[in-house]
Order: C-alpha cells, then sequence, then structure tokens
C-alpha cells in the first residue's frame, strides 16, 4: 500500500485526531498515487498514524478513515460504520428523521447522509469518498430496505476535489416531494431541489424552543426557507405569523406547510428581501412580540469573516429594532467561521447600537444528530440564541 509520510512537526490537528491531511504537512509519498485510493499515514519516524484515502487534486491530501491498522478499508467497513451511526443516533432516540451521517463527526469524512423516514439523501463530497458509494448505497439498502435514495450532489466544493457537480437517484426513481413528521407537525420535503439534502434537520430542537414565547404572539419570522420555524410557531399558538424569504419558491413551499397544517389563516408568507423589509418596517415603527432570523452563512472563506460579522450585525439590529419592550428574537447563524462566543458578542454590539438590553433565555448549538468533537471547529457550526429584548 502507499505511504504518505507526515513532515517531523505534526499539527495540533492531526495529533487531536482529525482526519484531515493537508498536502504541505506531507514530507513524502512512497508508491503509487492514485486519485480516491486507500492510503496508510506514518510518522516521520515511522509510527503508524492511521489510514484513509488520497487525492493528489485536493488541498486536504489525505482523510483518515481509520487509526486502527488491523482496519481494512472495504464495503463491509462501510456498512459497519452506517450501523454504528444508526445505533448512535436511535440511543439518542431518533426513529424516524435524522443525519444519520454526520461526516467528520462520525470518522466518515465528507460524507453526509440524511434519514427522511424511508427516503435517504447523500453527499459524497471528496472523491476518495464518492468512490466507494457503491457500498455506502448498498449497506443502506441492508439496513434499511430503503423507498428510495437520492443523491445531492449538486454542490461547488466537489469541483475542488476535481469531481462534477450531481444529483439523481442511487435506487430506482420514486416520487422526491415526501412528508416528514417533525414535533407533531408535518412538512412538505423536497428531496429534489430542496436547499441542501432538502431540510435543515439541524435546527429541529430548536424549533421546539420556541415553544412558549410564541404563544399568543404577533410573529416575525426572516429568512423562513420552507416555513419551518414560522409553521412551528403557528402550531403553538402563535396569534399571527409573517414569514419572509427572498425566493419565490421557498415561500410557496412555506404556503403549502402552512396549509398541511390547517395554518393557512395564521402563518403567511411574502418574497422580500429581509434586509430591506426589516429596515423600512423599523422606520415605519412596526412592532413584533417575536422576531426569528435564520439567515444563510455569510461567509465560507476565512478571508471574509468580517464580512460576515457585519451582515449579522446588521440584520440583527434591524431585527431587534422590531421587538416590543419584553419581547423575543430568536435567531441563528449556521457558520463555523463565526464561533459561539464571537456570535454572542456580535449580538451584543446590535443591542448596544439599537439600545436595547438583552435578556439570554437559551444558546442553543445543532440537534444531537450532528455531533460536536472538541476541537473540530468545523462540527460545532449552528449557533441558536433566545434573547429577551428589553
Ligand atoms: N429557517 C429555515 C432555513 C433558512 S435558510 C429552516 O429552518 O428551514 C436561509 C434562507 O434565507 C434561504 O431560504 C434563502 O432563500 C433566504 N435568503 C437569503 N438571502 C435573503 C434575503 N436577503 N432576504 C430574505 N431571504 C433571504
Amino acid at each position: 500500500m502507499t505511504k504518505v509520510i507526515l513532515k517531523k512537526k505534526i499539527s495540533r490537528r492531526i495529533e487531536s485526531g482529525h482526519p484531515w491531511i493537508f498536502a504541505n504537512e506531507v514530507h513524502a509519498v512512497e508508491g503509487d498515487v492514485a486519485g480516491g485510493e486507500t492510503v496508510d499515514v506514518y510518522t516521520h519516524d515511522k509510527k503508524f498514524m492511521g489510514r484513509g484515502y488520497i487525492n493528489p487534486q485536493s488541498q486536504i491530501l489525505v482523510r483518515l478513515l481509520t487509526r486502527d491498522k488491523s482496519e481494512t478499508i472495504d464495503d463491509a467497513f462501510f456498512f459497519n460504520k452506517l450501523k454504528e451511526a444508526w445505533e448512535y443516533r436511535q440511543r439518542l432516540g431518533y426513529t424516524e428523521n435524522c443525519r444519520l451521517v454526520f461526516g467528520e463527526a462520525d470518522y466518515l469524512p465528507a460524507l453526509i447522509i440524511d434519514k427522511f423516514s424511508d427516503y435517504f439523501v447523500l453527499q459524497t463530497l471528496a472523491l476518495g469518498m464518492d468512490k466507494w458509494k457503491p457500498a455506502i448505497v448498498q449497506a443502506l439498502e441492508k439496513l434499511f430496505s430503503p423507498k428510495g435514495i437520492y443523491e445531492r450532489n449538486d454542490v461547488p466544493v466537489r469541483e475542488l476535489e476535481g469531481m462534477p457537480q450531481q444529483k439523481g437517484f442511487l435506487s430506482a426513481p420514486f416520487d422526491t416531494q415526501i412528508i416528514i413528521n417533525e414535533n407533531g407537525l408535518r412538512m412538505h420535503v423536497d428531496l429534489e431541489s430542496g436547499q441542501k439534502t432538502g431540510y435543515f434537520l439541524d435546527q429541529h430542537d430548536n424549533r421546539r424552543a420556541i415553544q412558549h414565547i410564541v404563544k399568543g404572539a404577533d410573529v416575525l419570522g426572516a429568512f423562513c426557507y420552507t416555513g419551518s420555524f414560522e409553521t412551528h410557531a403557528g402550531w403553538y399558538g402563535a396569534k399571527s405569523v409573517l414569514g419572509l424569504d427572498i425566493s419565490e419558491n421557498a415561500v410557496a413551499q412555506a404556503r403549502r406547510n402552512a396549509a398541511l397544517n390547517g395554518l393557512e389563516n395564521i402563518c403567511t408568507y411574502q418574497a422580500v428581501n429581509a434586509f430591506d423589509v426589516l429596515k423600512q418596517w423599523s422606520k415605519d415603527g412596526r412592532q413584533y412580540d417575536v422576531v426569528m432570523l435564520d439567515p444563510p452563512a455569510f461567509t465560507k472563506s476565512r478571508e471574509t469573516i468580517q464580512k460576515a460579522i457585519t451582515g449579522y450585525k446588521e440584520i440583527n439590529l434591524r431585527g431587534m429594532k422590531l421587538v416590543k419592550k419584553g419581547g423575543f428574537l430568536v435567531t441563528s447563524s449556521c457558520t463555523n467561521l463565526v464561533q459561539p462566543e464571537l456570535f454572542l458578542e456580535t449580538i451584543q454590539m446590535a443591542a448596544k447600537d439599537a439600545r436595547r438590553k438583552l435578556r439570554q433565555v437559551t444558546f442553543q448549538a445543532q440537534a444531537s444528530d450532528h455531533p460536536i468533537i472538541e476541537g473540530w471547529e468545523n462540527t460545532n457550526y449552528l449557533k441558536f440564541l433566545i434573547v429577551q429584548v428589553l
């Protein structure tokens, strides 16, 4: 097997068990380098570090799959990993929908699998993982006898690995418009064209966290996508809910979700730019009991973190101004580049500019089917904050 020898000085990241090995951390490669093949990684003084897959086209030269020298990387390896991942989720109480595999945090780098009842959506975001797609599909079939498996590899990161963007069926074709149950509600999910894998499962617990504060409230939800938070607000007894999203498509889906739950008279939606509208409405003196914000990641690169922080501050400032005294702001951020402390600081900066005082109700991360591993900052990405605005 091809051997990858690391430089003498090993980064803290590799020492902490993180599976990525960057090309500039490698001293030498002994043997053939074929993209996607399994290789062994050794320290400079010949100690076995792990086994993983290589891609000379990627800045991340190797992603480790195991640190156990006796473990073979084959179809059975993937079957066992998926089985373990499912057993873990079941122990946490998941039965119907969950992120079955959360990449690195399940020691399956670059693999995402979402389970939506009997349907599965998968993403293989690195060449070495893509190669094992048939084994992964086979494992899913054996473990779950699914009604359908769909590939959502229509994501630009694949190009960094020299792979095309693509999507399509990995099982016999099926109707990709499905309905899932979440927290007692029913939601339409579009597996083929919805954002990411179709539905943001990571906010599952956070949606429930709004239960008490929305009762009898006038609620404004910006960046609503298919209205998951908004439908929950209606379900939990809000007096009125207005959801905003820039995408006509998202708003149309949100309306369908309201109807599906008999909430079409409570939950209404508008396709608008939230930045513009929130600014205008605070000038107009509009006020809400609860304002919810769940914007997209404002940055994907370290170079533009400052831009993202400015974006978060600005939108939260605008949101806060629309909250009645004593009402609540529910605010999220989904980029791992803005770590939790920095997010809290940004919200405080917005409060200062808005001349409001905040009282923290809860500060949470993503649901537990997206495990966080300490020190692996790309696993700790979602921030969800509820504050009372005084
Ligand atoms: N709250 C949703 C997820 C939101 S994803 C859920 O739980 O499912 C972010 C959404 O912001 C996307 O649907 C995107 O269309 C929308 N968006 C992006 N820029 C926007 C803008 N300027 N104004 C309003 N919506 C915007």
